[in-house]
């Protein structure tokens, strides 16, 4: 790690960092779908956050599941910048097959350990510090920074700061100009996310005796048409637009066959469904993907008598941030003070937390943070402790360029 000579990378406790994240890391906050979750995490992030003189919001989105949202206020007016990261973790599995305990928190080798340490404990520990560091420095502007719950379910933490941002056409009065979503990209500045439609398509037919087929009218071979018809969509739009340098190909996966109950097999069944997992890229149109997958099954249906609907489960649209923007320029100046070379700009290939506040707030958001891009949800989690204490500096660095460009 090359740590830059200049004064806009702030001092950053490197001992107190680590420290936080592994105490984050020790906390088993497993994202169950229910229960309490966030709590300890959101608790532990609250009071250092309080400690530093913050204002320091807590809303509970579920029971025992809460949002943290520290504002940091600056000298002066100027522009707000966000840093946003999640406390709750996906399951470790079985931990039979992890060659640690999941949640050790121990520094081997410099590398800390443990589910959740890169996706992403390392980024919130990294956040806060960053922001500390500002604050002692003295900036105008406000920084807020956010630790949501449920990123890794419904995302019911940022849905619920972006609806309450709407409602009140910003935070406490003011615009926030840039998020930073601090998820683990392996060093790349991510400024593209993927966007994805969950859809099911219904084929209405009508149940009889296997036996006595012609009785009733059989919706499989329709899912079985709509299926190669969906290949061939997905083919076309695979072509035209073509790739895109950091997401690659828009993909249409059928991911589920149900053809209801009985699902016994002298019994046709009265209604078959096929769900979708849709992946586009910038340049797609949801609404008129949805139009032409629609008239597809309909048209299939149609022909065979049946009758066809399709049912738009979750539509995340794409993020698709400029280059430009004065957030991912002062990202790229901190990362190369820091790092001594500029960033690869790279893609989530998911979506995230960011994902939900730039559809529902209206938010800039882009992606970049401590921490391997495919380690996420792996057994053997981990991050490298100098990614961590680099990246807190770039952050605190970014936070200094875009605050005083005010
Ligand atoms: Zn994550």
């Amino acid at each position: 790690m090359i740590l830059g000579m200049t004064t806009s990378v702030p001092d950053i406790d490197d001992a107190d960092l680590l420290d936080l994240t592994q105490q984050l890391v020790r906390l088993r906050t497993v994202n169950t779908g229910a229960g309490v979750v966030e709590q300890p995490a959101a608790d532990l992030v609250a009071q250092l956050m309080t400690s530093y003189g913050w204002q320091v919001t807590i809303s509970e989105v579920a029971p025992g599941r809460p949002n943290v949202v520290g504002v940091v206020h600056g000298r002066g007016p100027g522009r707000t910048l966000m840093f946003e990261g999640h406390t709750d973790v996906v399951t470790e599995g079985d931990p039979d097959g992890w060659s640690f305990d999941p949640y050790s928190g121990d520094v081997v080798d410099g590398k800390l350990l443990g589910r959740g340490s890169a996706d992403m404990k390392a980024g919130v520990a990294a956040m806060i510090h960053a922001a500390r560091a500002v604050e002692l420095g003295g900036f105008d502007g406000r920084i807020v920074v956010a630790a949501l719950a449920d990123e890794e379910g419904m995302m019911l933490g940022a849905k619920h700061f972006a609806d309450a941002y709407r409602a009140a056409g910003g935070l406490d009065g003011a615009p926030i100009d840039a998020v930073i979503v601090c998820e683990p990209e392996g060093g790349e500045l991510c400024t593209v996310a993927k966007g994805a439609v969950r859809a099911r398509i219904d084929v209405h037919g009508v149940m009889a005796h296997g036996a006595m087929p012609h009785h009733g009218r059989n919706p499989l071979p329709a899912i079985g048409e709509i299926l190669v018809g969906i290949g061939a969509l997905e083919q076309e739009l695979q072509e035209n637009p073509g790739p895109h340098p950091h997401l690659g190909l828009t993909s249409i996966t059928p991911t589920v066959l149900d053809a209801g109950q009985p699902a016994q097999v002298n019994v046709i069944p009265a209604v078959a469904s096929v769900y979708l997992d849709i992946r586009t890229i910038p340049g797609i149109d949801h609404a008129e993907l949805i139009d032409v997958l629609t008239a597809l099954a309909e048209t299939v249906a149609a022909a065979r008598d049946l009758t066809a609907t399709l049912e738009v489960i979750d539509d995340r649209p794409v993020v698709d941030t400029a280059e430009d923007d004065p957030v991912v320029l002062a990202l790229r100046r901190a990362h190369e003070e820091v790092t001594g070379a500029p960033p690869p700009f790279g893609g989530v290939p998911g979506t995230t937390d960011g994902t939900i506040l730039t559809r529902d707030a209206g938010l800039v958001t882009v992606v970049y943070g401590p921490g391997g891009k495919w380690i996420a949800h792996q057994v053997d989690e981990f991050v490298e402790v100098d990614d961590l204490v680099a990246c807190a500096r770039v952050y605190a660095a970014t936070a200094r360029h875009f605050l005083a460009a005010s």
